[in-house]
């Protein structure tokens, strides 16, 4: 039998894993530089803990998780996105005791039971932080202003920020009144889906990826105009920090996120780069009411997810820089044990070297050294080692460079 991969699923190989690698590092340094600390937390929790925070009539946790109960008869889920893994830990370990705000950002794998297509797979990765205990307009900025950096390091710089206010419980009341009377008008016409949606959670709606509900859903009413005065402010003032930042933004009042925790400000970045159509590359909002909901004492917060996958086949190769790779040669009347103590001696000095492990001959040696792309070529005879320095080759460039000593 030959094994094939589950589907929606990738080996990430040797020859692009250095993107991965370029996008975790400029991920970390712009972490630290807005004081974001990293956090692991584990790669399944209790089903309920996403049931309750990512919300039960979410696609994502009515229909994409992956759950399974394990021989304790424990009903645990994959993690289906980062958040609540991360208010949970924050929570059971006390960190919200601390001083506020603390700042933690995380690189998971996250898994979801979706229709696999470009830039959409059953398992992916995301980059996320969360930003707990500042519920000012200034910590929304900041966070947006951070992903704009973020994407610009990576040398994407024509995504697009959306932004919008989905406000607080007490305005999505009459919103969501508001939302139904609509939908009902166009009851028939609406997918299976948001007919229940409709009741459970007319918000949804907005988030429906049918075309048709789309369409209709293009003349919804706007949460905009049903904000009560303390969101209102809190939208005008996060939109005053970003112009101020230089950071563009185009409102969208029927964005809403597919998870059910937001309040205030939600958020998308979206990229037109994938085929000519356009995914969000990353996305996130405001959950100020997610911690006390998952037993916490009540905390406000704002978080992001990039989407690691996406952003993948945006970053051009030319930005990354890869550590050379020597080769060391022997001529066919040198013994390999004395390569190997110079290879080793190299090593110690942080040059990445490889050598004859096959007993080649001088000849294949070269073809080997090119088709493993080596930037360098050592070539050791007889005098070499009575030298103790060889000549370098660049094989790039085929020119010579300064002798190396070993
Ligand atoms: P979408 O509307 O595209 O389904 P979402 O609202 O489900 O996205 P979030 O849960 O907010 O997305 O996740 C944040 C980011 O993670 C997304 O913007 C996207 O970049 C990435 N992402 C989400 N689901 C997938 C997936 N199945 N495959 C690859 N990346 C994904
Ligand atoms: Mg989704």
């Amino acid at each position: 039998m030959n094994y094939q991969k589950p589907k929606g699923t990738r080996d990430i190989l040797p020859n692009e894993v250095n993107v991965w690698q370029f996008m975790e590092e400029k991920g970390r340094e712009i972490a630290a530089r807005y004081n974001y600390k990293e956090i692991r937390t584990p790669t399944f929790e209790d089903c309920s803990l996403y049931k309750r925070s990512v919300g039960d009539t979410s696609d994502i946790v009515s229909k994409e998780m992956y759950e399974f109960t394990d021989k304790g008869d424990r009903k645990l889920a994959l993690r289906p996105e980062g958040t609540a893994g991360v208010v949970r830990a924050a929570v059971e370990n006390g960190l919200l005791n601390n001083a506020l705000p603390i700042k933690l950002f995380y690189f998971s794998n996250c898994f979801r039971y979706e229709n696999t297509q470009k830039g959409r797979y059953r398992e992916f990765s995301q980059f996320g932080l969360e930003c707990f205990g500042a519920d000012g307009a200034e910590a929304d900025a900041e966070l947006i202003v951070l992903i704009d950096n973020y994407l610009r390091s990576l040398g994407i710089n024509d995504a697009i920020l959306l932004i919008n206010s989905i406000g607080c419980p007490e305005c999505r009341k009459n919103y969501n009144t508001a939302l139904r009377e609509f939908a009902s008008k166009h009851y028939d016409n609406l997918c299976d889906d948001c007919k229940r949606r409709m009741n459970e959670n007319p918000l949804r709606m907005l988030d429906c990826k049918n075309e048709s509900c789309k369409q209709i859903f293009k003349n919804a009413p706007s949460i905009l105009d049903y904000l009560c005065p303390e969101c209102k402010e809190h939208f005008e003032k996060v939109k005053t920090l970003l112009s101020k930042a230089g950071v563009k933004f185009e409102i969208d009042a029927h964005l809403v996120r597919g998870l059910d925790y937001y309040t205030k400000t939600v958020f998308e970045f979206t990229h037109a780069g994938f085929d000519g159509k356009i995914l969000t590359i990353a996305a996130g909002g405001r959950y100020d009411n997610l911690v006390a909901e998952i037993g916490g004492k009540p905390c406000s917060a704002i978080g992001v997810g990039t989407g690691l996958d996406r952003l993948k086949s945006l970053v051009s190769q030319n930005l990354i820089s890869n550590a050379p790779l020597y080769y060391i040669a022997n001529t066919d009347e040198v013994e390999i044990d004395n390569i190997l103590l110079i290879a080793e001696k190299l090593r110690k000095n942080n040059y990445n070297v490889e050598m004859n492990l096959t007993n080649r001959s001088f000849k294949a040696q070269m073809k080997y050294a090119n088709s493993i792309n080596a930037d360098y070529l050592i070539v050791i005879g007889k005098q070499e080692l009575l030298d103790g320095a060889a000549a370098v080759k660049n094989l790039k460039t085929g020119e010579l460079q300064d002798k190396i000593n070993f």
